[in-house]
């Protein structure tokens, strides 16, 4: 289901037409000589790390060649020092816009290139087109960075790219472990879209059905091409860029990140935060989420099991801040952080809500996936299903289970399943189980 665009929504808004063009193709890199100039009149400087560099290279330089248009390259970090998107590689990109004066700004790369080229873009007022080399994260349209200052990573407001050029080509190629960890962050709104629907049952957040329905519809045609996508046939790689993308794309007509960030994803948060606090590299962002879906699942099938006298009567007692902030190793509260949720009181007072709205509650906890068919189809494209190929021991795994949800304010089944008792009773078992 397509959603409606110029005109009023079912949900009470205009949803405003998509500004960013994107070109979904085999050859795609081919077209970037043409868009750019669509996009802007002045010289496009193109940004390359070495890997990207040997595999899009040459191509985009015939393209150029062929077009008969200049161009500028720059490639970032070394085979001995490679591309990170940090101080060095801001200072080499600000240097060379100051030099050589681009029109526009290309990254061709996934993540941290991508996160890089929308950073100097912004900072340098010029449109930026997101050459896409692997199907690995949805944050491609996110209008965010995340770069490494100091050795930590640190999130900027950017902007959203003026164009994605996905060569499906090139996109196919992408080694299976980048391919499997997009699938697993695709496949994980199947979980954050209930988790929206959930807020929409308590708090009656603002939700749309048209956007609802369009995510959810991608993500379960891609669950379903699992197979496909192990073979890596241009239709599923197609369908999995498409769901990357739309992660974004929702993001802009919601204006908020309810539909492709739930529950799953604050598993990745905390684990992606403890990580680089530690000092050390995070497990793909994808797979944890896939690990983060796996543990919703559970948890709803338990909850499934309640009944309204059941739910009136649960004990529960927050965590302990500091101890959470400490195992983050934070010295102090980050803004967007869930402070309400260490208060037993705003619990307390949710509670009787909960158990007056149990039937509605339950029907969204019907529609989550139970755990064996995600683990059979995050199998089937090799991604992790367990926590030592994922690399969490299992002290960490047990505290992100447990704390992950206080990494924001958003209200999330993991939330749900604390209030109602049900984490802290499974978290060891789901632990063990996934060891
Ligand atoms: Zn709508
Ligand atoms: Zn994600």
């Amino acid at each position: 289901m397509a959603i409606p665009t110029g005109v009023a929504c079912a949900c009470g808004r205009v949803h405003e037409p998509l500004p960013t063009k994107i070109i979904i193709r085999a050859g795609a890199v081919e077209s970037l000589p043409i868009l750019a100039g669509e996009l802007a009149e002045g010289v496009p400087l193109v940004l390359f790390d070495p890997v990207t560099h040997r595999l899009a290279g040459e191509n985009i330089a015939r393209a150029f060649i062929r077009a008969d248009k200049p161009w500028e390259r720059l490639v970032l970090g070394s085979e001995s020092a490679p591309f990170e998107p940090n101080e060095a590689a801001l200072e080499a990109v600000r240097a060379t816009i100051k030099d050589k004066q681009p029109g526009l700004v290309a990254g061709v790369g996934a993540g941290a290139m991508n996160d890089l080229g929308k950073f100097v873009a912004h900072e340098a007022g010029l449109p930026y087109i997101s050459v896409a080399t692997a199907p690995s994260m949805d944050g491609y349209m996110a209008p965010i960075s995340a770069l490494l200052i100091g050795g930590v990573k640190v999130t900027y407001d950017t902007k959203a790219p003026d164009g994605v050029i996905a060569d499906l080509d090139v996109l196919a190629g992408a080694p299976m472990s980048l391919v499997s960890a997009g699938f697993a962050d695709v496949v994980g709104k199947l979980t954050s879209l209930r988790d929206w629907e959930l807020a929409r049952v308590l708090f009656g957040e603002y939700w749309c059905r048209a956007v609802s329905d369009h995510v959810e519809g991608i993500a379960s045609r891609l669950f379903a091409a699992a197979g496909a996508l192990a073979e890596r046939s241009h239709d599923s790689v197609r369908l999995l860029m498409e769901g990357l993308l739309e992660a974004g794309i929702s993001v802009f007509h919601v204006g908020s990140s309810r539909p492709t960030s739930g529950s799953e994803h604050l598993v990745s948060h905390y684990v992606e935060m403890r990580r680089f606090n530690e000092g050390g590299r995070p497990p793909a962002h994808g797979h944890v989420v896939g690990f983060g879906m796996l543990v919703i699942a559970e948890l709803a099938e338990k909850m499934r099991g309640l009944r309204a006298e059941d739910v009136r009567k649960t004990r529960f007692t927050p965590a302990d801040m500091e101890q959470v902030l400490a195992e983050l190793r934070l010295d102090e509260v980050p803004g967007n952080f869930g402070k309400s949720k260490f208060d037993a009181e705003i619990r307390d007072a949710r509670l009787p809500v909960i158990a007056s709205r149990w039937d509605d509650i339950l029907a969204v906890l019907e529609k989550v996936p139970p755990a064996h068919k995600i683990r059979e189809g995050l199998a089937r494209v090799g991604a992790p299903t367990n926590l030592r190929d994922l690399g969490l021991d299992p002290e960490t795994a047990m505290d992100t289970v447990l704390h992950a949800r206080y990494m924001r304010e958003r209200y999330t089944m993991l939330d749900l399943a604390a209030e109602l008792g049900v984490l802290e009773a499974q978290a060891a078992n789901i632990v063990r189980k996934y060891a």
